[in-house]
């Protein structure tokens, strides 16, 4: 790289330049002509090398400067290396942010940046999911205003960040957030937001779980108490009888053991710390794997079953959970509507959200039922739900699950009619894959 530039050399060229003006002046007798048209013709040769300079500097698509000799070429060369150091500088300054980036995606929880004017500088993919901002268009708005709580307004404004501040979540109801704002340099602010709905619920989960047990399980127990009574001593009975006393108790014994293990999904769902964001779920594969189960369980009831599954849509969650919500919302559809129904099962791309649902033209709910099905041992009908040995604990699993993943369970149903339960995930949480796997 050239750096010291000859300026003696320049400048005797210069001033041999004007030396033979002079002389030409001198023989023409033009002394004065000669000299000044010569310095007329330097000054306008190196306006013209600096229109040259300027269009290149801002006209130019070239990035190596052009081939000049002289002072101009050193300018030029001094330019182009001060750009290349700059460009290198970027270029490592977007690595250290990409990495930065990367990072903090990862980060377990939800994470804002904000100036000392409130306004959002950067937030991760988690807060876009827990919060609902968008990304970029949210950079620059107010915190307070685009979280809309007022109590995160009240404590924000309050400044008192020495203790966390636990809200419900603004954008999901069934979901409590905890904000922590850490103050640093230049007095930005770091706003961390983490799930802690596990953690309030736990006392509350507590306490229901031994009362409905207790319940569920009594009922059962009694009538297998009351056969085994009934036996007399020496276990003489007629047959008839016997056989009855023999298919009632098996019956209730299978109903306790579905009870219990879908209180362990539950306690499980409930008591699981795994983040729901990280891993990206197959659900076509797992709709393809719950859709063997489900021909198996249809084999009685001979529905016509359709499913219409995008294979490219994945979503970020717990596939265990979403296997279970899945697979109960389509079962209850198996068992809720008299044979030879139709059920479609659709996983699509709804605008930009992905849509799971299931429609029956079944048994349908009457309007006043609906938004007590996801409680926990609700049944509508006790007597048919007996038959299919279904706990009441199904819906309320799916509505957990769908929580944790900050969706919602929408019910449509038609006493007589049919339901279709259905479910959307945000595309912050959906991934589209190029190459799909075949069925
Ligand atoms: P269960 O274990 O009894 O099936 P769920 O929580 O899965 O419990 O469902 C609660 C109640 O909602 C059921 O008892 C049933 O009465 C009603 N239900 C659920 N799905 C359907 C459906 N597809 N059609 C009609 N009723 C349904």
């Amino acid at each position: 790289m050239q750096r010291t530039f000859p300026w003696l050399r320049s400048i005797a060229r210069v001033i041999i330049f004007l030396a033979s003006c002079a002389l030409l002046g001198f023989y023409t007798d033009q002394l004065l002509l000669t000299l000044l048209l010569g310095a007329f013709g330097l000054l306008a040769w190196h306006y013209w090398r600096l229109y040259r300079l300027n269009y290149w500097l801002w006209h130019s698509k070239k990035i190596s400067p052009p081939g000049v000799r002289g002072i101009w070429s050193h300018i030029y060369q001094g330019i182009y290396s001060a750009n290349v150091r700059n460009r290198e500088k970027r270029k490592a300054l977007g690595e250290v942010i990409r990495r930065f980036r990367q990072g903090s995606e990862a980060l377990p929880d939800a994470a804002i940046v904000v100036d000392r004017d409130a306004e959002i500088i950067w937030c991760n993919r988690l807060a876009r999911i827990e919060l609902g901002l968008s990304w970029p268009e949210d950079m620059g708005q107010k915190v307070y205003e685009r979280i809309n709580d007022k109590q995160f307004n009240t404590f924000y404004h309050a400044k008192r960040f020495e203790q966390p501040l636990e809200v419900t979540s603004p954008i999901n109801p069934n979901k409590v957030l905890e904000f922590r704002v850490v103050p640093y340099e230049d007095e930005n602010l770091m706003v961390i937001i983490r799930d802690v709905t596990r953690l309030t619920q736990i006392e509350k989960m507590r306490k229901n779980f031994v009362a409905n047990v207790s319940h569920e399980l009594k009922t059962p127990l009694t009538v297998i108490n009351g056969y085994l009574e009934m036996l007399p001593e020496n276990g003489d009975m007629p047959e008839a009888m016997m056989k009855k006393a023999i298919s009632e108790m098996r019956s209730q014994s299978v109903r306790m053991q579905s009870l219990i293990e879908e209180l362990l999904v539950l306690s499980r769902i409930e008591a699981s710390t795994e983040r729901a964001f990280e891993k990206l779920v197959n659900v076509p594969q797992l709709l393809w794997q719950i859709q063997v189960e489900a021909d198996a369980l249809n084999r009685e009831k001979n529905h016509k079953i359709f499913f219409d599954i995008s294979p490219i849509l994945y979503v970020y969650g717990i596939e265990s959970e979403l296997r279970s919500a899945f697979s109960n919302l389509i079962f209850n559809a198996i068992n809720y509507t008299p044979n030879g129904g139709v059920i479609e099962v659709k996983w699509t791309l709804e605008g930009k959200q992905v849509k799971f649902s299931v429609k029956d033209n079944g048994y349908g709910i009457a309007s006043e039922h609906i938004d007590r099905l996801t409680e926990r041992f609700y049944r509508v009908d006790k007597a048919r739900s007996r038959t299919t040995g279904g706990s009441g604990l199904g819906l309320s699993i799916v509505k957990h699950v769908l929580s944790h993943h900050n969706s919602l369970l929408n019910i449509q149903s038609k006493l007589g009619k049919g339901s279709t339960f259905s479910c959307r995930f945000s595309p912050e949480q959906t991934y589209i894959v190029e190459q799909p796997l075949s069925h």
